[in-house]
């Protein structure tokens, strides 16, 4: 099942790389495994998968200790709490979802701890949604600006989760606006941030057309998640 899935994500990426003139190795697949087992991630990684994505710390910690490969490598694309943030420097890969001045600087003290430069994304609420954590844009600028100065954190580029959707054209605008600022940024700011996460199963195609680098699917990859058990 989840060799099947996985054959049909990379066909769709192949696909969206070709019509948009992109190379396939310019955009990763990130394999959203929260609330699934290790069994299932191991699963993927027979299939190739590397990179996985989890939303709580708790659960990096959890799979990162049983899954000593160093090949497994840990997105944190959920909401982060300042307390936390000590172990999700320890794990993860990439913090995808930089939402505030005091987030940046707190992973900056806990990489500098570890003797470790952790690369980061900022969380932008490119659509405004009311429910969803992020920075408005041009609180992002300002933020970039700051983290600049953070000498273990490495700010890498963007992330955003776009409006839930049946019709992923309706988010075109969106990734296109993430892209946008990230090159405005880039501008501004002198800097030379390389990646846009953006995209999941509802939407990555359009994403990839967009720009995005990182595309994080999880339920076309594992199937439904089930949060009551
Ligand atoms: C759960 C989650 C995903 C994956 O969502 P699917 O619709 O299952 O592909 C991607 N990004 C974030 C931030 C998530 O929390």
């Amino acid at each position: 099942m989840i060799q099947e899935n996985i054959a049909e994500v990379e066909a769709n990426i192949a696909l969206a790389c070709e019509k948009a003139g992109r190379s396939r190795d310019s955009v990763t697949l990130i394999a959203v495994s929260k609330t699934k087992p290790l069994s299932m991630l191991v699963e993927a990684y027979d299939c190739g998968m590397r990179e996985f994505g989890e939303n709580k710390v708790q659960e990096i910690c959890e799979k990162a200790e049983a899954l000593t490969n160093p090949e497994y490598h840990f997105h944190m694309i959920g909401h982060l709490q300042t307390n936390k943030v000590k172990k999700a420097v320890l794990y993860s890969t990439c913090i995808h979802s930089v939402d505030s001045l005091n987030l940046a600087e707190t992973i900056n003290k806990e990489a500098a701890k570890l003797g470790k430069i952790q690369d980061i994304l900022l969380e932008v609420n490119i659509a405004e949604e009311e429910s969803k954590f992020g920075l408005t844009e041009d609180t992002s600028v300002t933020l970039a600006k700051t983290c600049t100065e953070l000498k273990n954190i490495r700010l890498r580029g963007l992330m955003t989760v776009a409006p839930y959707t049946d019709d992923m054209e309706t988010n075109r605008p969106y990734f296109r606006r993430l892209r946008e600022l990230k090159d405005r940024i880039n501008s501004e700011l002198g800097l030379s941030m390389d990646m846009l996460s953006m995209g999941m199963s509802g939407d990555y195609p359009v994403a990839i057309s967009e720009g995005a680098t990182h595309v994080r699917v999880g339920t076309n990859i594992f199937g439904a998640r089930n949060y009551s058990i």
